[in-house]
């Protein structure tokens, strides 16, 4: 329940400017129309045609013959991996990776898979790396089956990974009989932040899916593309897992409504989170990463203010942010607006400016002069 007692903790004002996650994306008045329109069936049965129609229409923009709705993107993650490896394989990934940080140990827990973290800057490993992580395959060390990368790379600050390295990581793996797997939850970000299509950004990996529950802006689901014979493999976990499911087209129709309308618009949600790290740049003492797309991670605690500090006063101003990985992330999507950012850069402003005056004030030798 780690993000309960921040939503809803008694006597904290309303949330008015949530920049906690592009989860937090409410379905439109027309979303919800697209949806309540929706012809539905059993989607279980392989019978709901707008859950079909997504599956054939995410599997076109993917460049992948087939492809399956899933009730969340950790759920394709889970479902890939058991597919892809067996008890004892070995996954590489990058040590900040949502399947190897965030979904509870799902790999191991139901894949009985280990994963050997690669590390770098910005949530990416160099191709290099991967190569160097290889072992020749002997009978005491794991099977290295699979090989994990994040576009984009959430904890890595949103950061695009460059369709170079893309292509060399897939070589390598190649070359060495790994498995490949993209963790898309917001690879459409990476698409229009690059101008490069989903299609080459996803080539030569074995699969890769979409998120629809983030800055897409649907309520939930997911959808994972690859070969039919793999999407068939995925068939079989889903069922286990319990993700199978009925009228589901009533969501799928969301993600429908998604993909026609708040793809191009990732543009604005990018831009405000440019005008907001450039804002909080020109506050003496504030480390923030120049963002790629849409996510923008800071550390106050140069500036005077714990990033913890800070994230609580945000929210005692009704501001939503929170700390991951040691910095504050905040998250721009299409509930955000230019307006809210000014307010969140001039909110940002007023809290250090009071928490580090009276220290001054109190403080014969202060750390820093403030002017
Ligand atoms: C959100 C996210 C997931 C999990 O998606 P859910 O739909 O929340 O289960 C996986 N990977 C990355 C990179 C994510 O950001």
């Amino acid at each position: 329940m780690v993000y309960a007692p921040v939503l809803n903790e008694p006597g904290l004002p309303p949330i008015r400017i949530n920049l906690l996650s592009d989860t937090q994306t409410r379905p439109s008045a027309a979303m919800r129309q697209a949806m309540a329109a929706a012809e539905v069936g059993d989607e279980q049965m392989g019978d709901d045609p707008t859950v079909t129609s997504l599956c054939q229409r995410v599997a076109a923009l993917l460049g992948k013959e087939a492809a399956v709705f899933m009730p969340s993107g950790t759920m394709c993650n889970v479902a890939a991996t058991l597919v892809h490896c067996r008890p004892g394989d070995e996954i590489l990934a990058h040590d900040t990776a949502h399947l190897v940080a965030l979904e509870g140990g799902a790999h191991a827990a139901f894949g009985g898979v280990q994963v050997k973290p690669l590390h770098g800057a910005h949530g990416q490993f160099a191709p290099e790396l991967f190569r160097a992580a290889l072992r020749p395959a002997t009978r005491n060390q794991p099977r290295q089956t699979l090989v994990s990368v994040e576009q984009t790379a959430n904890l890595g600050g949103g950061a695009v990974w460059k369709l170079s390295a893309l292509e060399a990581i897939v070589e390598i793996a190649k070359a060495n009989g790994l498995a490949t797997h993209m963790d898309g939850a917001r690879l459409l970000n990476a698409c229009v932040a690059t101008g490069i299509s989903a299609r080459a950004m996803a080539a030569g990996w074995d699969s890769v899916w979409l998120d629809f529950s983030k800055g897409l802006g649907a309520p939930l689901g997911a959808v994972l593309a690859g070969s039919r014979g793999f999407i068939d493999e995925v068939w079989r976990w889903k069922q286990r897992l319990g993700g199978a499911m009925r009228q589901a087209g009533i969501c799928a129709a969301a993600c429908h409504y998604a993909l026609d309308h708040n793809v191009a618009r990732l543009a604005e949600d990018h831009g405000n989170a440019r005008a907001l790290a450039a804002g909080l740049a020109k506050i003496p003492g504030i480390d923030v990463q120049p963002p790629e797309t849409n996510m923008v991670f800071f550390d106050t605690g140069g500036a005077g203010l714990p990033s913890e500090a800070m994230v609580a006063a945000l929210r005692r101003r009704g501001i939503l942010a929170c700390v991951m990985a040691g910095r504050i992330r905040t998250c721009t999507h299409l509930d955000v607006s230019a307006a809210m950012i000014a307010e969140t850069l001039q909110a940002v402003g007023e809290i250090l400016q009071a928490a580090v005056e009276p220290a001054v004030l109190s403080s014969p030798a202060p750390r820093r002069s403030v002017s």
